[in-house]
């Protein structure tokens, strides 16, 4: 499946290349999709399995997007856990190292419910860092 698109803005460090392969986390199907360029702009797209790894081509192109995952220090009940956090919704991949700069300086005083945030608003992305469990203070490595 191809398809001729309209001019669209290319992310400055992708400009260069004439085509780019990429592998779409839409689904578990992963499809290698193959995105041509002509001077900088998006030529055509192959290789999707669907329309939405069109769409996922195209942000990669532009403003490629990651669910950062991690862990944060926890204390409760005067014992540490690592708490399993991750963003609430995927974040620009140019946030990432910044991000995990945050992430791993936090350290938070339990106890904490599953879907707590932990992180608001982190970097500045309008998207929250939420826990991924409970962590209470009997058991708390739950
Ligand atoms: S292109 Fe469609 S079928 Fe292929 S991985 Fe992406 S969402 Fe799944």
């Amino acid at each position: 499946m191809s398809q001729k698109h309209k001019a669209i803005e290319i992310a400055d460090d992708l400009k260069r290349a004439d085509e780019i392969k990429v592998c779409c986390t839409t689904c578990p199907q992963e499809c290698v999709i193959t995105v041509q360029l002509k001077r900088g702009v998006l030529d055509r797209v192959a290789g999707e399995g669907c329309k939405r790894g069109k769409k996922f081509a195209q942000k990669e192109m532009t403003t490629p997007e990651r669910t950062l995952t991690s862990t944060v220090m926890v204390t409760c009940g005067g014992k540490a856990a690592l708490l399993p956090v991750k963003t609430a919704a995927p974040i620009p991949k140019k946030a990432m190292t910044l991000a995990m700069d945050v992430i791993r300086k936090t350290k938070l005083i339990g106890p904490c419910q599953m879907g707590d945030v932990v992180i608001a608003n982190i970097c500045g992305t309008g998207v929250d860092v939420v826990a991924c469990r409970s962590i209470k203070e009997e058991n708390h490595a739950c």
